[in-house]
């Protein structure tokens, strides 16, 4: 089966997405705003126009039949859409009908006859743009201000049932395309129900109110589309501008091109990424030096002897070879530059096998007090040499280490040979092996030497750094020492610092964990 590659979301830009969530953002808020004002706007002016037209059926029944009420007139005339000048009109119609009326009986309403009735309701009709129509008990249409149902028999109408019943009755209702409500209002004459009032109002007016405002609402909508538009655009650009120059930028180091920077223009997230990318360009470069400096700091150190080595050949090769002390003399100064040579190369592999974390330590459980008993009797000839005295400085209950005890031999012997090689004759070299530091051991080594300069103590550690190379090569130091040592502590799991005053001594500190 071949599957189809549809066009995914997230392969679209950023810039899209967000202005797109924008702009769906204020459709989906002011379509439901819309909708809910809208909807709660048409159902509050259907209902005021239900009470007016209740309003407008107590009056109208009053007007055409004086001394006649309807139910809850009391609500009614508390009504807020009780209309002031509609019921201006309706007295003065209430006024002429009473002039109209003849005193007469037999008429079913109120003892009013049919076309005072009738006349009166015509009025009535035209002033409030209302259809009336009053129907009897049975039903029946006396009269209606439109004359197409006059004599119906409207007994069927729901509302008329109601009516009838004694209650208000009102509804909406579709008739040829266009809405009306209805109410239609009991008319009570003493008390008793003598017919009702059933008034008829197009809902034409409340249509029209409520096209112009979805007109206003759907402008209103463009407007903030527009707005919203250019805002989530603006914005966009805002975040992916800089996304795009990282990006541009990311390439470019990718490509080699190392010192790219990129500009911090905000404090905020994309500023602090554009300034881990700085830092994190910055730290390549040093990473690229430091490599660059490693191979041509391994490249001298290997030359030096090397050039030696072939010197002392060619000599001996041009004649020095036959006389047997020069020639003892040479092989002596060549298996020197050789071994040189070889410990280098050593210290070389252990720093490699370091940083690829492949020093395969054999751990054991170790007496850091007996093992720096050890290394000190190593370096005692030196020490003596020197005049140096050596101490060993053990808590009385030091607890184990868990260490390889080898490469534990190396640190301290590397340490030992620092702090002896950079001590006058006559001062004292002394190795503490403290108690419980947390979770681990903590070994000192203090010298009393020429010590180490403030400028230069975090330089002190990294790999060839010799602080007086004339005299450290001398030693026959290459610069390696303390960073194999700090090699060896870390791939322990330990720390190693350093803490020096020029002229006074040297302490350097490391840790390693408990067994
Ligand atoms: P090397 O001893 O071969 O020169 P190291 O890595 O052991 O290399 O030491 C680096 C440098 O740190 C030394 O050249 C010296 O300048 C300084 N240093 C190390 N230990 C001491 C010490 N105990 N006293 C003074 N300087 C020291």
């Amino acid at each position: 089966m071949h599957k189809r590659s549809r066009p995914s979301l997230r392969s679209l830009s950023i810039r899209t997405r967000l202005t797109f969530s924008h702009l769906a953002v204020i459709i989906v808020a002011m379509g439901l705003s819309g909708l809910l004002l809208l909807s709660l706007l048409e159902g509050y002016f259907l209902r005021a126009m239900e009470d007016s037209l209740v309003a407008q059926a107590r009056l109208t029944a009053q007007a055409l039949i004086p001394g006649a009420g309807i139910e809850g007139t009391s609500e009614v005339e508390a009504n807020a859409a009780y209309n002031t000048l509609q019921q201006q009109a309706v007295s003065n119609l209430s006024l002429q009908t009473q002039n109209l009326a003849e005193p007469s009986g037999g008429f079913p309403l109120g003892g009013l006859s049919l076309a005072t009735l009738a006349d009166a309701t015509f009025q009535l009709s035209s002033q409030l743009d209302t259809r009336i129509r009053v129907v009897d008990v049975q039903g029946i249409v006396l009269v209606d201000s439109q004359r197409e149902s006059q004599g119906d028999n409207l007994s069927a109408d729901p509302l008329v049932a109601q009516a009838l019943a004694g209650q208000d009755a009102s509804a909406v209702a579709t008739s040829g395309g266009a809405q009306e409500i209805h109410v239609a209002a009991p008319v009570l004459f003493d008390g008793k129900l003598t017919g009702i009032v059933y008034l008829s109002q197009s809902l034409r007016d409340v249509h029209a109110v409520m096209r112009d405002l979805r007109l206003r609402w759907l402008l209103a909508t463009v407007i903030a589309l527009a707005l919203s538009g250019v805002a989530g655009l603006l914005l966009s650009g805002a975040i992916s501008r800089p996304l795009r120059r990282l990006t541009a930028a990311a390439g470019a180091v990718a490509e080699g091109e190392l010192d790219h920077q990129v500009p911090v223009r905000s404090g905020d997230e994309l500023g602090r990424l554009a300034q881990a990318f700085n830092e994190m360009t910055a730290r390549l470069r040093a990473a690229r030096q430091m490599q660059v400096d490693f191979i041509a700091n391994v490249s001298h150190e290997l030359r030096t002897p090397l050039t030696a080595i072939k010197g002392l050949v060619e000599t001996l090769r041009d004649g020095a070879v036959d006389d047997t002390e020069v020639r003892d003399r040479f092989l002596g100064a060549m298996e020197g530059e050789t071994d040189r040579l070889i410990r280098l190369v050593n210290d070389l592999l252990i720093l490699s096998r370091a940083d690829s974390q492949a020093l395969a330590l054999r751990l054991e459980a170790v007496d850091l007090g007996r093992l720096a008993g050890t290394a000190v009797e190593r370096l005692a000839p030196l020490a003596a040499e020197r005049d140096i005295t050596l101490r060993v400085k053990v808590h009385p209950d030091p607890p184990l280490a868990l260490a390889d005890p080898d490469r534990m031999e190396q640190v301290l012997l590397n340490l030992l040979d620092n702090a002896v090689k950079f001590s006058p004759s006559g001062s004292e070299v002394a190795v503490e092996v403290d108690g419980y530091q947390g979770e681990a051991v903590q070994v000192k080594i203090r010298d009393q030497g020429i010590g180490i300069a403030a400028e230069t103590l975090p330089r002190i550690g990294e790999r060839f750094f010799r602080a007086d190379r004339a005299r450290s090569r001398a030693e026959g130091g290459s610069g390696l020492g303390l960073a194999i040592a700090r090699a060896l502590v870390e791939a322990h799991g330990g720390r190693l610092s350093v803490e020096s005053e020029e002229g006074v001594g040297t302490v350097v500190f490391f840790t390693v964990p408990l067994a």
